[in-house]
């Protein structure tokens, strides 16, 4: 953030100045390779909240993770600027994992919880959350939240805010779970699980604490390669697919590793 009295945007200038002379000085080849083209492993669909960019939170680096992000990171099937993404990420540059990951204190899914009116397009935007909120209503208007055991407490005094919080986090994530669900039904992600193994994963981001954890939706992994027996999880918490697959993406500081016997982990290196 700039310093008070200091223009944002000539701060970020600047502040892009002084980043890509350290980047330089600490690899004088790091921006001739990421020059020279892309292979990213990772496809990340994510929420456009400015507290959740992929690429920082992963601890990876520029040319690790290619991108959408909208409004409360919603996968619809005739959304056709998700669906390129998808297709140019899959079919093209062949990336290993699909990565859609909700988060914590979402605005789209708090505005979605009422019918109240944001305004503009972006309660048309806004729709199929509100769709999800109206077909999980009972579960969501109570507090039995299976698998939400550390968002519930035991008490259910809270005062409104907290309340809807609560199903905001709930909302958000049956949104992943909406979302993985159109993943594996969109053509080019099936074919690519059944030849090449890709792995399509649900996740959640926890902006208070900065960690990010598997809600188990998307593909199982058995021996070698992915099976499309691999579907939306039925609950939600739960862990990562059986078996042993396991796929390493390499940063510049760090690594992601996916494990099918477990949630995603980071190893600094
Ligand atoms: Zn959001």
């Amino acid at each position: 953030m700039a310093p008070p009295g200091q223009d944002p945007f000539a701060y970020a200038l600047s502040s892009n100045s002084a980043w890509a002379g350290y980047k330089g000085h600490q690899n004088p080849e790091f921006f001739s390779r990421l020059a020279s083209g892309q292979s990213p492993d990772i496809l990340w669909l994510g929420c456009s909240d400015s507290r959740c960019p992929e690429t920082t939170i992963l601890g990876l680096q520029p040319g690790d993770v290619f991108v959408h992000r909208n409004i409360a990171n919603i996968v619809s099937p005739t959304d056709i600027n998700t669906a390129a993404v998808v297709e140019y990420a899959v079919a093209h540059l062949k990336v290993k994992h699909v990565v859609l990951c909700g988060h914590s204190g979402c605005g789209g899914a708090l505005a979605s919880l009422s019918d109240a009116r944001v305004g503009g397009v972006l309660d048309t935007w806004l729709a199929p959350l509100k769709a999800l909120r109206a077909a999980h209503a009972e579960e969501l208007d109570s507090f039995a939240l299976a698998g939400l055991d550390e968002y519930v407490n035991e008490d259910d005094d809270c005062n409104d805010a907290e309340c809807n919080e609560r199903r905001a986090l709930r909302l958000a994530e049956l949104n992943v779970q909406a979302g993985v669900a159109v993943l594996m039904a969109n053509p080019v992600v099936c074919d690519a699980i059944e030849q090449r193994g890709l792995q399509v994963h649900g996740t959640f981001f926890d902006i208070g604490s900065g960690r990010i954890r598997d809600l188990g939706f998307g593909t199982t992994i058995t021996g070698k390669g992915a099976t499309n027996g691999a579907k939306a999880a039925e609950g939600v918490g739960g862990g990562g697919g059986g078996g042993s697959g396991r796929g390493v993406v390499r940063g510049h500081h760090a690594q992601l590793v996916f494990r099918g016997d477990g949630p995603v982990g980071m190893q600094a290196f």
